[in-house]
């Protein structure tokens, strides 16, 4: 049996920030409330610290983490484009266990840093799903795995079959794919109530018509989107990732300044595992880091709700942000200072800060 863990210092969830304890066993929230007011008369162990929802990764490319070397220093394009960059030959030369393994890998790396869930777009159509599943049987973490179907012109048996494993389709871009595959590939995704997500307006500014129609459940990038743009997707409710250490790799920022002003609903993802370390935490320090840098600083609050709010809003599992006992959260915890805790858990937090659980002693 694990035993309990009494937090005191900030709670910070969907509603904001607030004083309090969290008394949590084995990632269960097992009650809340003033500290001082808990339930244990002094028998519990007690951490002064922070206390928040799981995170989510909002954009991930796990099978690139079969790279083990230095990305080259190439424009994007001749990285990651399809069918031929250097990342699809790699993918093409790595065989399944091989990438089966590298994926499983990243997945229990992100486990134990405590984030709960991760939107990963896989390659390689119906094979590319089988081999992500299984790299991600038996964990706690939860894969949003958006697949990509191979054929052109699409395929519907191949898109029904590739939709039984996904639960979603992610498109590499709108300027790869014709209008008609595109909406070929949204009407089925939203007759089978599965995602429809592609990336838009990296490396060169795409007009929001070419984007937003058919209606994405999900963009990812927007790095180089005017505020008219970003104004036009907050209008129509879509949701989008940013990956601002990836976009960095390459000149590129998301203004998420602007993105904060406008509204735009927001993830945080970390992008391809061949340039980074999926790390939700190096993620935030980066991207408020790098807002400082370019003068256009984004409040610690947005970041903390793209990575530990909005996914959950996305997922429709809403009450997954909410810190309440016996719900749908699963609590992580700190030992940072509880003053300021949006700007601690964005450019502080670390998995070795992390309180654990510890096997009880009786
Ligand atoms: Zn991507």
């Amino acid at each position: 049996m694990p035993e309990d863990v009494i937090v005191e210092g900030s709670l910070l969830d969907a509603d904001g920030a607030r004083r309090g304890y969290a008394r949590i066993r084995a990632g269960r929230l097992l009650e809340t409330g003033q500290i001082g007011a808990d339930s244990t008369r002094g028998r519990v162990r007690r951490v002064r610290g922070i206390v928040v929802p799981s995170p989510v990764n909002g954009h991930t490319h796990l099978g690139d983490a079969v790279a083990t070397r230095e990305p080259p220093h190439a424009p994007l394009d001749e990285i990651v484009r399809p069918p031929d960059g250097y990342k699809f030959r790699l993918l093409h030369e790595t065989s399944g266990p091989a990438k089966r393994r590298a994926m499983r890998a990243a997945l229990r790396q992100m486990q134990r840093q405590g984030v709960s869930a991760t939107i990963d777009f896989r390659e390689e159509g119906i094979e590319g799903l089988r081999l992500l599943r299984e790299a991600g049987r038996a964990l706690r973490l939860r894969t949003v795995a958006l697949g990509r179907p191979l054929k052109r012109p699409v395929d519907r048996a191949e898109l029904r079959a590739l939709l039984e494993v996904a639960d979603g389709v992610g498109l590499s871009s709108q300027s790869e794919e014709s209008v008609e595959a595109r909406r070929t590939i949204a009407r089925a995704c939203r007759d089978r109530g599965r995602y429809f997500a592609l990336h838009a307006s990296e490396s060169v500014r795409e007009p929001p018509d070419s984007y937003l129609e058919p209606r994405p459940d999900l963009l990812v990038h927007l790095a180089k989107a005017s505020p008219d743009d970003l104004a036009r997707v907050a209008e129509e409710k879509v949701t989008v990732s940013v990956c601002p250490r990836s976009n960095a790799l390459f000149g590129r920022r998301p203004d998420l300044a602007t993105f904060d002003r406008l509204g735009v609903r927001t993830l945080l993802g970390t992008d391809n595992a061949m340039f980074h370390s999926p790390s939700i935490w190096r993620e935030l320090e980066f991207a408020y880091v790098a807002g400082r840098l370019a003068r256009r600083p984004v409040r610690a609050e947005f970041l903390f709700r793209a990575a530990f709010v909005e996914p959950y809003r996305w997922l429709r599992t809403p009450r997954a942000a909410h810190l309440e006992a016996g719900g749908a959260v699963r609590p992580i915890a700190f030992r940072l200072p509880p003053d300021d805790p949006a700007y601690q858990i964005v450019a502080r937090a670390t998995e070795h800060l992390m309180v654990r659980s510890r096997p009880s002693r009786t």
